[in-house]
């Protein structure tokens, strides 16, 4: 899976290197056949290291490059950074286009348009600022660029960012937005969609099984779903666009409750002071971390703490990848879908790593990968705690010192067989098994030799019943058996077959034998489960006192 991920990932990057590679320098023309540019040719680029320029010093000075070849992505800089661009319209009519950069978090964003009478119309927006200062309610930043036909138009445009100046400014006719838009728009619905259901089903679950995995799953993945929403700059739009100050803080915030609930996740998930106390030792540590960085997002500035907290994600990660692969070792088996939901985002978050430090370019795979990783990962979560909610079930009607299932599996499974048997007009036999004179064998021994012998004698139990026989530990050293379909001869066989079984199987310094009571649902017109047991005990009863290591049946 991992090998199909890293193929993918560098075929989408050698696709997108080329791409960069034969950008053409002339002018871009917006006539009427344009419709969408993702890389402006003929872009310049000027860095403005300590962000004092004014435009008119901009527009004389002679310091414009060429845009990099490998696309403006300037990560985390303090400079300012100016970016020039020409769009010519030769056609015949005037056109209107729309520019758009697709990283909604730079703080900001600021554009000279020059307008028909000549003078420049100046926008300043970016996540610094109200929401309501941009041309179009929209999550990313677009502006309406006006091109009158046969003439030609210079743009400049100005970042500067706390966070990364990840610039990707792109062209697009009207039409061509529209469509890229409203699937867009879909895609988001698609995931957001999918984050609220998920939240909202496991919410059910929990209010059935309450079990503490589920509610920090559902904190876990609200924290993680609003990041991202932080992240598309959907959460500025929709939910806080009066506060574009909160709105760059909640990220930090955010990222620091995933990283808290997520590892609290796992701890709960996996039981992990259970098994690795040292790891879980560090994992709380961790979590302590993540605390003092989400009380330090309320002083520190976002450049400050995000590399800190980027390392800590580090961390965080690989420690809860060694706790899982731990669980996996220990056999535990809902580790498994955990490990692969926790792959599944792995790869999407080292792809964004690279993008936001640079490394890698800024694209579709990029930008979205760690998303789509983060949904899948939810969705395979989910299915973990269905597959831990069956463990646990499993585990509560298993006996822990000789790991057959216990009474209470008895008692439901009895209870079952019996109505069937009663139904069909069948039959159904139970078995009650007692070692003979343990009190004895446990003084004699010792109550650890003692304990060795209840597994022993268990599994010789289990092993010597067909397939859809039952045999229970009822309690202390007696244990219980129910053969449904199984008449009173056949019973008294697998009986008498289990006792030499047992008898044949002790060790010789220390001989161990049971007495064995059968009772079946043909004996006698019995009222309900209870009933037939306890014939089953009487026989028992007989057993032992005629002399103990044999089988007695039920007799009325
Ligand atoms: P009888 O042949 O009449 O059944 O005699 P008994 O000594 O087996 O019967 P009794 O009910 O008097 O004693 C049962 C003993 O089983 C008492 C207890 O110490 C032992 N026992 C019950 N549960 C366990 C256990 O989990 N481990 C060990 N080692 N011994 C147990
Ligand atoms: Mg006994
Ligand atoms: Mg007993």
């Amino acid at each position: 899976m991992l090998e199909h991920w890293t193929r993918f990932a560098v075929t989408t990057l050698v696709v997108a290197f080329a791409v960069l590679a034969i950008a053409h320098a002339a002018p871009q023309r917006v006539d009427g056949g344009f419709s969408f540019e993702k890389v402006i040719p003929a872009m310049e680029v000027l860095e403005d290291p300590d962000g004092r320029m004014d435009f008119e010093s901009v527009r004389a000075s002679g310091d414009f490059r060429p845009a990099p070849a490998m696309g403006t992505n300037f990560g985390f800089t303090s400079s300012a950074w100016w970016v020039r661009f020409t769009l010519t319209n030769p056609g015949e009519g005037d056109r209107h286009v729309v520019l758009r950069e697709d990283y909604p978090l730079i703080d900001h964003l600021e554009l000279w348009a020059q307008q028909r009478d000549g003078s420049w119309r100046h926008t300043a927006t970016g996540d610094r600022t109200a929401f309501s200062t941009r041309e179009f309610a929209h999550r990313d930043f677009l502006f309406d660029l006006d091109v009158p036909s046969a003439s030609e138009r210079t743009y400049y445009v100005r970042a500067a960012s706390g966070g990364p100046v990840d610039l990707s400014l792109a062209v697009y006719g009207t039409h061509a937005l529209v469509s890229a838009l409203s699937i867009e728009q879909l895609a988001y619905g698609a995931y957001y969609g999918g984050f609220i259901v998920l939240v909202l089903y496991n919410f059910f679950i929990f209010l059935i099984v309450r079990d503490r995995a589920f509610v920090f799953y559902l904190l876990y993945a609200i924290s993680y779903g609003l990041y991202f929403a932080i992240h598309n700059g959907l959460a500025f739009q929709l939910l806080w666009p009066e506060s574009p100050a909160w709105g760059n803080q909640a990220l930090l915030v955010m990222l620091s409750f995933t990283l808290i609930f997520g590892m609290q996740f796992t701890r709960t998930f996996l039981d992990t002071a259970g098994f690795a106390r040292r790891l879980d030792k560090l994992a709380i540590f961790t979590q302590w971390l993540a605390a003092i960085g989400l009380i330090a997002s309320f002083f520190a500035p976002y450049a400050t703490l995000i590399l800190p907290i980027s390392l800590l994600t580090v961390v965080l990660v690989t420690l809860i990848l060694t706790l899982g692969t731990l669980g996996l070792v220990k056999g535990y088996r809902p580790a498994r879908y955990f490990m692969i939901a926790w792959a599944m985002l792995l790869v999407g978050v080292l792809a964004y790593m690279l993008k936001v430090f640079g490394i890698l370019p800024h694209n579709l795979l990029t930008q979205n990968g760690f998303q789509v990783g983060s949904l899948v990962e939810m969705v395979l979560l989910s299915l973990a705690l269905a597959s831990r909610v069956r463990e646990l079930q499993r585990q509560s009607r298993t006996d822990t010192l000789t790991r057959v299932p216990n009474r209470r599996h008895f008692d439901e499974v009895a209870s079952g067989e019996f109505e069937r048997a009663r139904r069909n007009n069948g039959s159904m036999a139970l078995l009650v098994v007692d070692i003979d004179h343990f009190k004895q064998f446990n003084d004699r021994y010792g109550h650890s030799r003692g304990d060795e012998v209840l597994r022993q004698v268990a599994e010789k139990l289990s092993n010597g019943v067909r397939r859809g026989d039952h045999a229970c530990r009822y309690g202390g050293e007696e244990f219980a058996l129910v053969l449904p379909g199984a008449d009173g001869t056949a019973a008294a066989d697998v009986a008498e077959s289990l006792r030499s079984l047992v008898e044949s199987s002790a060790q010789p310094d220390a001989p161990i034998t049971v007495s064995i009571g059968v009772a079946t649902s043909r004996d006698r017109e019995f009222a309900n489960v209870d009933e037939l047991f306890q014939a089953a005990d009487r026989a028992l009863y007989r057993a032992k006192d005629l002399g103990r290591n044999r089988v007695e049946r039920y007799a009325g």
